[in-house]
């Protein structure tokens, strides 16, 4: 049996880019779903012992839907800290970053981007190949990089449950406001992992 997450913040402490009322529906209602929806499937599936990761990697239609999301929220949720100005990658991953995309600046415009366009729900990633290179992905739906062998780094969820209580339909006011939340140390330590 898969457990709901405890969050690593408060949730009115990324107020004000995301109000305390997202946060409570969104891992409250949301993900608490998408973990009681997994554990009525999982009964002679097959996976009842398998990882997260393991079934995401291997698992198709809802079972895949709903430790896609479980997985991929735990990732979305324990990246975020209260927010700050200025707030950018550390170490390693610091410098992978630059090398592979110029600058902090050039990466953010570029994983912008592809958080603003994907059409319909789904997320932006960072992921990492077995050679260390750094991917920016658009993935549908429940989607992780795990499906395409690669390492999961950080995330931005636009399903419209992410934002819609606060910013509307504003997707891009919300993407930028994610970028005072990341905490780059958490981000880090997975791409060292
Ligand atoms: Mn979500």
């Amino acid at each position: 049996m898969f457990q709901l997450i405890d969050l690593p913040f408060k949730e009115d402490q990324l107020a004000p880019a995301i109000s305390a009322e997202t946060i409570a529906l969104h891992h409250g209602k949301h993900l608490a779903t998408y973990v009681s929806n997994l554990n009525n499937l999982l009964p002679g599936s097959g996976f009842e012992d398998k990882s997260l990761e393991e079934i995401v990697a291997a698992a198709t239609g809802g079972i895949f839907n709903n430790a896609g999301q479980i997985l991929n929220h735990n990732l979305y949720f324990t990246q975020l800290q209260a927010p700050s100005e200025g707030n950018h990658p550390t170490d390693e991953l610091a410098k992978a970053i630059d090398e592979q995309f110029g600058s902090f600046a050039a990466f953010k415009e570029k994983f912008t981007a592809a958080a603003v366009t994907l059409f319909g729900s789904g997320w932006a990633w960072l992921a990492s190949d077995d050679s260390g290179k750094l991917h920016i992905l658009q993935m549908p739906n429940a989607d992780n990089p795990i499906t395409k062998g690669m390492k999961p780094l950080t995330t931005f969820d636009v399903w419209e449950h992410a934002y819609y209580v606060d910013y509307r339909n504003r997707r891009a006011e919300h993407v930028a406001a994610m970028w005072q939340l990341l905490n780059w140390d958490e981000i880090n330590r997975r791409y060292r992992q």
